[in-house]
């Protein structure tokens, strides 16, 4: 009879899967800011594209991270963002030809 001490131990090699695998199906858009739905504190949040559509992911220190769907087609919504950019005028250079 052998004694193997350790036999029972679960194989120890079998990697951890990070959890955050799942969360890198989306692309940070933007940094704004927003309130929290439950104290209305202003806190920061991030502008997410995620399978076309847009997100707002907000976290307050106290209530945690909301999330919620801002605009149904991600391409029209940064599209529209470019275009609407404030400075980015172009009279500032006249054109003389
Ligand atoms: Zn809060």
């Amino acid at each position: 009879m052998i004694d193997t001490p350790g036999r029972n131990l679960a194989a120890p090699s079998a990697p951890v899967m990070p959890l955050r695998k799942r969360d890198a199906d989306y692309v940070f858009y933007e940094l704004t800011r927003s309130i929290c739905p439950e104290c209305r504190r202003v806190i920061d949040a991030q502008i997410l594209l995620r399978h076309n559509k847009v997100y707002m992911r907000k976290r307050c220190p106290e209530h945690g991270t909301f999330e919620a769907l801002v605009y149904g087609d991600a391409e029209a919504y940064t599209s529209a963002a470019k275009f609407n950019k404030p400075g980015r005028s172009r009279s500032s250079s006249p054109r003389r030809s």
